[in-house]
């Protein structure tokens, strides 16, 4: 790699710059232009009511495709994303195109559904970012309680004063609030009853050894009772399996998403599941 590159970048190139390091330095200029240059892609993920089978709603996840390249998952850009800043428009771009897009799926007649996106840390700590929100709301003309924002435990947790209060603006306005990959942070139960929120999410770490492993079955059991009686609903995360479906539909969990249902679709593919209004999956575990 230091052969490809110029004479005067050769100064760069010592013991600190390794291959990695320049990986992220490219990955990071392309990413600048990434909302410009079109190169960024939502997928949605169903999210099914255990009960009914029926589709609720659908998780927003973000794709990150430049030309000519390999796409790139969020695991990589998002924090780098997060280090720079870029999260900031890259975020206002995918709530923007999110409440379009469901927006679009109701004008077409298709059922309605929640969209949920995940807020990084940054993003959760911008100033006005309520603002923000309300004004994709508004320009877009989605529902303030169609929209659910995720959060994760960790970003509560850090700096509890000042999340709570930004969690009660967002509330206030209609959108609902959803902790993400929970029981992975430190959390204490006591600090959510401060919080304003409406759904807790099961980390999938928990989802996936139940039913078989004893303590993870005992895990997911005590989120459910937990949010239950605070009166939060509760998503399980990385759904794989029939046995981890019934096993999770027994704890009475509301919600679940992943593999099993469906893998995150593109836009005419997730509006062609709509059409149908179950997920296949969904309705071999009903019946
Ligand atoms: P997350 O919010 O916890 O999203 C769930 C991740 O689990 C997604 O990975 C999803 O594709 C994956 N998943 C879903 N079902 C299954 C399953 O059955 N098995 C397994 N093994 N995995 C499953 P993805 O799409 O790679 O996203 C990774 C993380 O990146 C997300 O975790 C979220 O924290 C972040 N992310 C994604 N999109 C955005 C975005 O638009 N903004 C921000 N700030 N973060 C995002
Ligand atoms: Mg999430
Ligand atoms: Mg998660
Ligand atoms: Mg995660």
């Amino acid at each position: 790699q230091a052969k490809s590159m110029g004479r005067g970048d050769y100064q760069f190139y010592n013991s600190e710059m390794n291959a990695s390091t320049l990986h992220r330095l490219t990955l990071e200029s392309g990413l600048r232009h990434a909302v410009e240059r079109d190169e960024l892609q939502l997928t949605y993920q169903p999210q099914v009511e255990l009960v009914s089978g029926r589709i609720v709603g659908v998780e927003v996840l973000l794709r990150w495709h430049p030309e000519q390249q390999r796409l790139v998952m969020p695991d990589v850009f998002i924090p780098i994303a997060e280090e720079t800043g870029l999260i900031v428009p890259i975020g206002e771009w995918v709530l923007r195109t999110a409440c379009s897009q469901l927006v679009a799926w109701r004008q077409a007649g298709l059922p309605d559904v929640r969209i949920a996106v995940n807020l990084s840390a940054r993003q959760f700590r911008q100033p006005g970012l309520d603002d923000m929100v309300s004004r994709v709301l508004a320009d877009t003309g989605c529902h303030a309680g169609c929209l659910e924002l995720e959060i994760t435990e960790t970003v509560l947790m850090e700096r509890p004063d000042s999340a709570a209060q930004a969690l009660q603006r967002l509330s206030d306005m209609g959108v609902r609030l959803a902790i993400d990959d929970f029981g992975t942070g430190y959390s204490s139960l006591s600090y959510l009853k401060r919080f304003p929120i409406h759904a807790l999410k099961i980390d999938r770490s928990f989802v996936r050894d139940i039913p078989y492993d004893a303590d993870d079955a005992a895990i997911a059991g005590a989120v459910v009772a937990v949010a239950h009686s605070m009166g939060l609903s509760v998503v399980a995360e990385g759904v794989e399996t029939l046995a981890q479906c019934e096993f999770l539909r027994g704890l009475h969990c509301d919600h679940a998403q992943g593999y099993y249902f469906s893998q995150p679709l593109n836009a005419a593919a997730l509006a062609s599941l709509l059409r149908d209004g179950l997920v296949t999956g969904a309705q071999i575990g009903a019946a």
